[in-house]
């Protein structure tokens, strides 16, 4: 297997990895569209309270969810295919399409959503890798 198409396919993200940059208006806001749930935390719930109606957030095998419209989008998602409370967004949306791997022991390792087609960009540095891990790494409001 070619270094590129180990690159394509690998989910763990490492300097070498193809950039990402959003391609919203190309995907169709796929990430946001596709019918999985976003769980909330306790402050994230707190957080969307002045944004989101009661009735967006529901309890689902005991965590807060957001709600799914009928065709299965998350129910913050305008028509636009922009998010109405980008900035308060959760977590979890802020970090897409990454996800941080943390195991005791090990140092913390970067995944990605294959899934997603905005990993089109030049390869990403040592120094980018190690920004998006701290930046994975911060939690909400720091
Ligand atoms: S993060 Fe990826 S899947 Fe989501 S809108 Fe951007 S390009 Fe599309
Ligand atoms: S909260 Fe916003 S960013 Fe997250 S899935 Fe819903 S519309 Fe997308």
């Amino acid at each position: 297997m070619t270094e590129d198409a180990r690159q394509d396919d690998d989910p763990v993200v490492r300097p070498g990895t193809p950039s990402f940059r959003c391609l919203a208006d190309e995907c169709g806001a796929m990430c946001c569209r596709n019918p999985y749930r976003v769980d909330l935390g306790e402050d994230e719930v707190t957080r969307l309270a002045s944004r989101v109606d009661v009735w967006e957030v529901v309890e689902e095998r005991a965590a807060m969810i957001l709600m799914r419209q009928a065709d299965d989008a998350c129910v913050l998602l305008n028509e636009d295919l922009r998010c109405s409370a980008y900035e308060v967004r959760p977590k979890g949306c802020r970090d897409y399409p990454f996800r941080l791997e943390i195991e005791e022991g090990r140092p913390p390792r970067v995944e990605r959503d294959l899934a997603c087609p905005g990993f089109v960009g030049p390869p990403m540095t040592g120094s980018e890798y190690e920004a998006l891990v701290a930046s994975l790494s911060r939690q909400i409001g720091e």
